[in-house]
Parts: structure tokens; sequence; C-alpha cells
């Protein structure tokens, strides 16, 4: 299964950031973003917030302070991003 759609893919690329895939799915993934600029686009975006929510937990930040809230912001932002992704509507 080589060929994966959008909706996939942006899946896959949240997913990754979590834990490996598989090689099929890695080499999938890479294939669909070398010719989709939308989901290069999301990748990228979705890197850069997942940076800021881990350079958040590195500071070890308690959960209750106002900047746990602003990374439950964060977090909920990036659901939000994933689940709204949609290119092939625009
Ligand atoms: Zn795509």
């Amino acid at each position: 299964m080589w060929m994966f759609n959008c909706r996939d893919v942006s899946r896959l690329v949240s997913e990754s950031m979590d834990r490996e895939l598989s090689f099929t799915k890695r080499m999938g993934v890479r294939f669909h973003l070398m010719m989709c600029r939308h989901c290069a686009g999301f990748r990228h975006q979705l890197a850069r917030i997942r940076k800021i929510i881990r350079s958040q937990d590195e500071e070890n930040i308690p959960p209750l302070t106002m900047e746990g809230k602003a990374r439950e912001r964060l977090n909920q932002l990036l659901k939000e991003k994933i689940n709204s992704f949609d290119p092939e509507t625009k």
C-alpha cells in the first residue's frame, strides 16, 4: 500500500511524531510528501507546534500553572489542526 491520500498522510505524520512508523508507511508518507505541497506544509506546521510543546515539557512546568494551560491549548490546537486538515475540499 504505497499511495496514501491526504487524510491518511496527515494522520500518519502526526502518529510518526509519537512513535516510529513501519518502513512501508514511512516510505508511503515520504512519497506523498514529495508530490503534495499541502501535506508537506502541514507536516512543517505540525513539527513547529510539536517543538513548542516539547520545549515546554523539558522545562518541567507543573500542570496547573499558566504555562501548563498554554500547553493544553497548544495540544488542543494540534488536535484541531489534524481534524480540520482537508486540502481536498479547498
Ligand atoms: Zn497530501
